[in-house]
């Protein structure tokens, strides 16, 4: 049993977000990040490997070659393996496009019978949830996302999954990908001798020419000329004003009292 983890270099959002002039995001100039719930999705892995002892978890990402220190800060967490998925003919692809080259990355790596797919529920700078579930559909497995619990049952994991107003438990069959949230785990820190290791280990790069083969690789399904995508502007929205707090025993006079004054009921 492997588990394969995908995880994404993102900005940090917490700055100053930088736009360039054609409205993409200016990443070169921004601090970077591992993708949040994608940390949530590492610690999974690396729990099943503890309770249940699978055989390895692989990291993989897709991304420039400085994503190369954020594989490496995964394996100071206790994974075994990491992959960077790399190369120009990569570059500028949207979500389909990403999947597509992600999903020929895990195929090269191999889906065994009892692997699992963990991804994040979300990047926090494309903030669309799409690659996970998209990942899934190439691979032509099933997917459980939002997922609070795992449980390993027999050739099964038993899952909860967070819904809007409650919880869904799902038994799924594995191979199988899973989209991990935060209130799933608290991320390990690197360890100290991990830190050592990781930089004696190897990161294998998957260029191009090493995914051309996959039938997910078509020149037009990958990089921005095969991105069905586009993306007119990105700006960063105006400051809310800060809330006000109804502190009386009875918040719904002293609503109505506040908008009576502003004349807006
Ligand atoms: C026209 C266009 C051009 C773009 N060009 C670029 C570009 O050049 N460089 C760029 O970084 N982005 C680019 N983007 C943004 C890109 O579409 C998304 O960032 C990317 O496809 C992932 O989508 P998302 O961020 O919404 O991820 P989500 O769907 O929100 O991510 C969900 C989960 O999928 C996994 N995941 C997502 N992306 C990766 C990844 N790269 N590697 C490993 N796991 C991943 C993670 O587990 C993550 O938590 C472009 C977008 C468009 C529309």
């Amino acid at each position: 049993m492997k588990a394969i983890v995908c995880l994404k270099q993102v900005p940090d959002t917490s700055g100053k977000v930088a736009v360039k002039d054609n409205g993409q995001l200016d990443r070169g100039s921004m601090a970077t990040i591992t993708n949040p719930d994608d940390l949530n999705a590492l610690e999974a892995a690396l729990q099943l490997k503890e309770t249940i002892g699978c055989d390895e978890v692989v990291v993989v990402s897709m991304g420039p070659p400085a994503a190369e220190n954020m594989l490496r800060e995964c394996i100071a967490r206790g994974a075994d393996r990491g992959v960077l998925v790399c190369g120009g003919e990569f570059a500028g692809s949207d979500t389909f496009a990403t999947s597509q080259i992600i999903a020929a990355a895990i195929n090269k790596i191999g889906v065994g019978p009892e692997d699992i797919v963990f991804c994040g529920r979300q990047a926090i700078d494309g903030d669309t949830a799409q690659v996970g579930p998209q990942i899934a559909e190439k691979l032509n497995i099933p997917q459980v996302t939002y997922v609070t619990e795992i449980k390993k049952e027999g050739d099964a994991l038993i899952c909860k999954r967070a819904l809007e107003d409650g919880f869904m438990v799902v038994k799924v069959k594995t191979p199988c990908l899973l989209t991990c949230i935060k209130e799933l785990n608290e991320p390990r820190y690197m360890s100290v001798s991990g830190i050592f290791g990781a930089y004696d280990k190897q990161i294998e790069i998957y260029d191009y020419p090493a995914l051309k083969d996959d039938p997910l690789i078509e020149t037009d399904t990958i990089g921005l000329k095969g991105s069905p995508t586009n993306v007119f502007k990105s700006f960063t929205p105006p400051q809310k004003g800060a809330g006000q707090m109804l502190t009386s025993d009875s918040p719904e006079t002293e609503l109505a009292g506040i908008l009576t004054g502003k004349h807006l009921i």
